[in-house]
């Protein structure tokens, strides 16, 4: 059945344009936008019901495109320390907890939760090493009703023993999980998540590669965060031209969709590798400035035409609202434009697109609302915000910059609307 909302409407069509459509009508039809007019008339709806939300804001909802759901006890602290000895001292023996489901359950439902809050309604996700609480993060997604790429963490090296899994133990979680969620056009599914090259033996890394084009599933690790770490891939993976190629190598690179979070240090031959491979870059600002792992350079990476997205990095980044992912991406690449002038800065539109058809374009057709598209939706009340008549835009660049979850009073993924889920208190 047809449904119509009408809301002052706002949406990317194309990067540098947001389209406006001021107390407007978006018709919606077993879950997918039919069409967005000025008008009932020519949406072709006359007879149909009309849900108004009055003088609120319709958007897509956000993208999170690299999130650790294990890391949501370690948000906000610990930041005084780069990536390779946070892992080991804070992210590792938070890790180690999810062994235990029920621990498992009250941290994921929180996540989720919070996820949720701020309008968040596809993810990819990486969970921890252990099938049984990766399922039930699985469960908890497909409970909540929000869309997720959800990786059972691949690892044997570099690492605690106690998150150390054989290959065979991996291919066999991997397995159960693939039985029980992968089917067509399902919300929640897997995804093939080696942790990234140093955490992985070549044998580790060859199986992953193996289950991605046996089972044609998504992949995603990370990728030159941090001059460090690529130091280490280099004396790991010493054939590989660049540690875009490490992965290449081992089919985790394009041969089936695959997002890698960073990308700070990519360029040169690593950078069309990933052009060439239509491998999407999850751009974490946050995480990046946190761990002092640099700026990437987004400006470029656009003007290359690889594929970007917005991703919070939890517990790298500390914030899951990836409306504030929009605003750090803009400071950041105005850092960039201060050392280089010819690199301009991202504009709202831009940093806006990112994060919602950018970025939801790994998912399908998700973050905008052209014909087709899955109807991912926030209804934004924004009253407290539009004290003095602000245009359509300024209202929604205020809500990026100054909004929070308070005034989302809907969300609707697949054209559902989404009710708070559950935590465990
Ligand atoms: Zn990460």
């Amino acid at each position: 059945m047809k449904k119509v909302y009408k809301a002052n409407i706002l949406f990317t069509k194309e990067r540098n344009r947001i389209e406006v459509f001021e107390k407007g009508y978006i018709a919606v039809e077993d879950g997918r936008v039919v069409g967005v007019s000025a008008d009932l008339k020519s949406l072709g709806c006359e007879e149909a019901q009309v849900t108004d939300f009055g003088d609120c804001l319709l958007i897509p909802a956000m993208n999170d495109m690299h999130l650790h759901a294990p890391q949501v006890r370690n948000q906000g602290i610990a930041l005084d320390l780069e990536l390779l000895p946070w892992l080991q001292n804070y992210t590792f023996p938070e890790e180690q907890k999810y062994a235990d489901t029920a621990y498992a359950e009250r941290m994921y439902r929180r996540v989720i939760r919070q996820m949720w809050r701020f309008g968040t309604m596809r993810s990819c996700v990486f969970a921890s090493v252990h099938t049984a609480s990766t399922r039930l993060l699985m469960k908890l997604f497909q409970e909540a009703g929000m869309g997720a790429l959800v990786g059972k963490v691949a690892m044997n090296r570099n690492c605690p023993d106690e998150l150390a899994e054989s290959v065979e133990d991996m291919k066999q979680g991997y397995e159960s999980l693939i039985a029980e969620f992968e089917k067509p056009d399902a919300l929640v599914r897997p995804i093939i998540t080696p942790r990234f090259i140093p955490s992985c033996t070549p044998e580790m890394l060859r199986t992953c590669g193996q289950l991605a084009a046996k089972y044609q599933l998504p992949v995603q690790s990370h990728l030159s965060e941090n001059i460090g770490e690529i130091m280490l891939v280099q004396s790991l993976e010493k054939e590989a031209i660049n540690y875009g190629d490490a992965y290449n190598r081992y089919g985790l690179f394009g041969q089936t969709p695959t997002v890698m979070a960073h990308c700070v240090w990519t360029k040169g031959e690593e950078l069309e590798l990933m052009k060439h491979k239509n491998v999407m870059v999850a751009h974490c600002p946050t995480s990046n400035l946190n761990l002092s792992s640099g700026m990437a350079p987004v400006r470029t990476f656009i003007n290359e035409g690889l594929r970007v997205g917005l991703g919070s990095d939890i517990s790298g980044g500390h914030e899951l609202n990836l409306f504030r992912m929009i605003v750090f991406a803009i400071q950041v690449s105005k850092m960039h434009y201060q050392q280089n002038h010819e690199m301009s800065f991202l504009t709202l539109s831009e940093a806006f697109w990112l994060a919602t058809k950018s970025g939801g374009s790994f998912f399908g057709k998700v973050g905008s609302f052209e014909p087709g598209y899955e109807f991912d939706a926030l209804v934004i009340d924004d009253s407290e915000l539009n004290h003095d008549n602000y245009s359509l835009l300024h209202r929604l660049e205020r809500y990026v910059y100054l909004g929070d979850d308070r005034q989302i009073l809907h969300r609707f993924c697949r054209g559902e609307e989404i009710p708070e889920p559950k935590i465990i208190s």
